[in-house]
């Protein structure tokens, strides 16, 4: 196709305002007159999140490898990435019903960060946070959504009686696709009468054959793509743009996302002749057991006395390190035993640099105990 470079990127084409204006008056009646609306989304749809997109000029392509073929801890950074308004708009559409399917090429778990329900989502390629237990047994349930990015390797199932490996569910571009989310797809894609394509540039099969099974498709991205003369509507421009327009005519608002990750403090004293020796541990969230505390930035343990008892000596300041291994926090302070003194421990949030959380233990002389406690970082995200 014209003006492609020799690495196979496509040029950006960006419709002037009134063409737009055109266009997506055209889209807003479209969406008015259907009754089966399904969204296919690609790389372009994640891009104001801070992602780059995987054919654009900056795209993945030219500079990074895709997301599931990055390492560890490059995948991590996905973690505090969160959705564009134009996610966070597709989730409220798919939470009213108006939107029956979301599938996508992308791995980045965007879609379900937004608040798009697991059961219309189809990852036609994976997702880089959805792990699959490889020995699928009647009383085992096969896919675990995590919140966290989690290792690659050495990873067992979370049902205890089944024990299997389980594995990410990401395939490298080119890999074999999982056939439940493409058969899903299909069927979806079928029933529509309207298909919208977001962001794709639509050249990844079998992606990209999907939204032409619906009755009418258009497509929204910043690229010609191989589909543009099947497309009922080709609109060249940003994925957020549209779909602030198509809420405004549908009249409805797209809710700011409190995006919560709960974590955990374990505390566990030892006495030890003239000291005590305090153990602390911060894991994750209790209801996801298998995923480390990615929210908790860093963590400092401070020991003071407490009024009218102990001295200088009392006074701790010490991090808490983080165990490369499981991603959970763990140390010790070691105040002496005869003083009355006050643990404190504070945490920096990894989702939001502004935000951080403490809590106090008072402490006497003497006394053993060990203890839980919950707490949570918020990533308040205003669209
Ligand atoms: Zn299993």
């Amino acid at each position: 196709m014209a003006g492609w470079t020799d690495d196979g990127v496509p040029p950006e084409l960006e419709d002037a305002p009134a063409l737009l204006e055109t266009k997506l008056g055209k889209l807003c009646a479209m969406i008015d007159a259907a009754k089966y609306i399904t969204v296919f989304t690609g790389a372009g749809i994640s891009t104001s999140s801070g992602i780059p997109d995987y054919r654009g000029t900056t795209g993945l392509q030219m500079t990074r490898k895709p997301l599931v073929a990055l390492g560890l801890s490059e995948q991590k950074e996905l973690d505090y990435i969160m959705p564009t308004y134009a996610h966070a708009a597709v989730a409220a559409l798919a939470r009213s019903g108006v939107v029956k399917l979301v599938a996508t090429s992308n791995h980045d778990g965007l879609h379900n960060k937004a608040g798009t329900p697991d059961e219309v989502i189809a990852d036609i390629f994976g997702n880089v946070y959805t792990e699959k237990c490889d020995k699928a047994s009647p009383h085992c349930k096969t896919l675990f959504h995590r919140k966290v990015i989690v290792p690659t390797l050495g990873r067992v199932c979370d049902n205890a009686a089944c024990r299997g490996t389980l594995r990410k569910t990401g395939t490298r571009m080119g890999g074999m696709t999982p056939p439940e989310p493409l058969a899903r797809a299909d069927e979806q894609a079928r029933k529509s009468d309207l298909a919208i394509v977001l962001g794709s540039s639509l050249l990844v099969s079998p992606f990209c054959q999907l939204p032409f099974l619906a009755k009418k498709t258009v497509v929204v991205t910043l690229q010609e793509t191989p589909y543009d003369s099947q497309a009922a509507l080709k609109i060249n421009t940003r994925c957020d743009a549209v779909m602030r327009r198509i809420m405004a005519h549908l009249s409805m608002t797209v809710p700011p996302l409190d995006y919560t990750q709960p974590f955990s403090i374990h505390w566990q004293q030892r006495m030890d002749g003239p000291s005590n020796t305090w153990q602390i541990r911060i894991s994750g969230d209790p209801a996801r057991p298998s995923e480390p505390p990615r929210c908790v930035h860093s963590v400092m343990a401070r020991v003071r006395p407490l009024s009218g008892s102990g001295d200088d000596a009392t006074k701790v300041t010490k991090e808490i390190d983080m165990d490369d291994r499981t991603g959970e926090f763990i140390g010790t302070v070691t105040v002496p035993a005869a003083h009355e003194i006050a643990l404190t421990i504070e945490f920096n949030s990894a989702l939001d640099p502004s935000s951080a959380l403490s809590t106090t233990r008072h402490i006497s002389p003497h006394t053993s105990s060990a203890g839980s406690e919950v707490l949570e970082f918020v990533k308040h995200v205003p669209y």
